[in-house]
């Protein structure tokens, strides 16, 4: 049995602007153990990524971008690529999160063009994924769940794919307050892992970190990550303060 060594991600969305972003990221350095036993990661806003590097350097938080573009430079006004993303010292990247899916037209075909741009930029993507109200309502769950994973990840060999991690994140659980059921998790993840198992290859799935996302609080994350198949937490609202963040980065203690 592979071992996975948990993440919990922070994703600050559009919150804090540079100077708040680098105050907030040396409280968090402050506040993590340097000994922590699971990776951490947070998601600052493209314009503060680079001084928030600088800040956590030589501490256990990574950074990462909230979303990116594929092509690596060109006549793309607005757009960053995974290179640039880099050189701010970045390590990891969020992509297809529902919010750009919902709000900014990200598809499966865009998740599949920014997760192959990413990891051939040695980024480690965490590809989010996860059906709306209205979709689990109709039964379609695990149908809405499979295209998106099958269609992200089309053309991959299982090979290309061992540093993604894959982020559960229900969206009609994201910022609301309603946190899915541990069984719901586990049912998913469970899911999840058999599917990437099933069409892409045993070992690969073993070895994937799956996180879930949707209103994760210090108050839920122990009994989540006592989940067979959770290996870590996407965390939005409860990621913007140093108290609700670090007691879920430090979980175990
Ligand atoms: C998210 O946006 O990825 C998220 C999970 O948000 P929240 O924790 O606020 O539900």
């Amino acid at each position: 049995m592979a071992t996975r060594t948990p993440l919990i991600a922070g994703n600050w969305k559009l919150h804090k602007d540079c100077a708040e972003s680098v105050a907030f990221a040396s409280e968090l350095k402050a506040a993590i153990p340097a000994d922590i036993d699971v990776d951490v990661m947070v998601a600052p806003t493209f314009t503060a990524l680079h001084p928030v590097c600088e800040v956590v350097k030589g501490s256990p938080i990574a950074v990462g971008a909230q979303d990116m573009f594929w092509e690596a430079k060109g006549a793309w006004t607005g757009e960053i690529s995974a290179e640039m993303i880099k050189s701010c010292g970045c390590t990891h990247v969020i992509i297809g999160h529902s919010e750009r899916r919902q709000f900014f037209g990200e598809t499966d075909d865009t998740v599949n063009a920014k997760l192959k741009a990413a990891l051939a930029a040695g980024l480690v993507p965490v590809v989010c994924i996860g059906e709306t109200d209205e979709e689990r309502q109709a039964g379609k769950t695990f149908e809405v769940l499979e295209t998106q994973v099958k269609n992200g990840f089309q053309g991959m060999a299982a090979s290309e794919l061992t540093t993604v991690v894959l982020a559960y994140e229900p969206v009609w659980a994201i910022g609301t307050g309603n946190t899915a059921t541990p069984e719901m998790v586990q049912e998913v993840h469970a899911f999840l892992r058999k599917l990437v198992a099933d069409s892409l290859q045993k070992e690969l799935a073993n070895g994937m970190r799956i996180l879930y996302g949707g209103s994760v609080k210090s108050g839920n994350i122990a009994e989540l990550m006592a989940l067979e198949d959770v290996d870590g937490a996407l965390v939005g609202g409860a990621s913007l303060e140093t108290e609700s963040f670090s007691g879920i980065v430090r979980y175990k203690r």
